[in-house]
């Protein structure tokens, strides 16, 4: 079985995502998916926060242990140092969209901790269609993918984020033909070495500084 074919116990979310919604609807629909297994051990579903008619759609990869817990994105450590990252670069809130590309944390415990674990390519197929809802409903400019997982759920499983990071181009993407700028997650950079913290932070702030110039552009 290909990863592009639903295994029976894993539907994907199509059924469950409401046509030519908004994004409030979308947010309430996702309480409802089964699209994958993901929605059983996990708190809650966790959607998306900032503008819904923001310019720039940001996508990471699956709300962490934090996020789970508060059914908000990117409100944990990564989150906080995106928002740092973003103001460094110059990038309003008023016009930032965030997203992941899988809507329910996927963690092993171990004791009382949960271990995060990155989506299978199975898991970004089968959340996709809120992704592309989302797109749909918010209509941005640009599409920052943030890291493998949603560069890999957005553009294909052939996506490498360190070829391809910092270059804002029109691509074919799974919401239609796009503007597109990749780079890392932020979570990369707090689980990478210290010493490389500073460069690395730098080298996302510059990435953001593309969006930001075109955005004022
Ligand atoms: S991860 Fe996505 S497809 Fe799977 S149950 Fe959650 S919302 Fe549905």
């Amino acid at each position: 079985m290909t990863p592009t074919t639903p295994a029976p116990e894993r539907p994907g979310a199509q059924q469950w995502v409401p046509p030519d919604a908004d994004v409030d609807a979308l947010r309430a629909a996702a309480t409802g998916c089964r699209g994958c297994e993901l929605w059983e051990p996990a708190t809650q579903v966790v959607v998306s926060a900032g503008n819904p008619r923001a310019r720039a759609v940001l996508v990471g990869e699956q709300p962490g242990d934090v996020e789970d817990r508060q059914g908000i994105p990117f409100v944990g450590p990564a989150g906080r140092l995106l928002q740092r990252a973003l103001d460094e670069a110059g990038v309003a809130r008023a016009d930032v969209y965030v997203t992941n590309a899988v809507k329910h944390f996927r963690f092993e415990p171990r004791g009382n901790r949960r271990i995060h674990q990155t989506p299978e390519l199975a898991h970004m197929v089968a959340c996709r269609p809120w992704l592309e809802a989302e797109v749909a409903a918010v209509e941005p400019d640009v599409l920052v993918a943030l890291g493998a997982t949603a560069g890999k759920t957005l553009l294909g499983p052939s996506f490498r984020v360190t070829k391809e990071r910092g270059r804002l181009e029109e691509r074919d993407t799974v919401a239609g033909r796009r503007l597109v700028l990749p780079t890392v997650h932020p979570s990369s950079i707090l689980r990478g070495p210290e010493e490389q913290r500073e460069e690395a932070f730098a080298a996302l702030v510059a990435d953001l500084a593309v969006l930001a110039r075109h955005l004022a552009g």
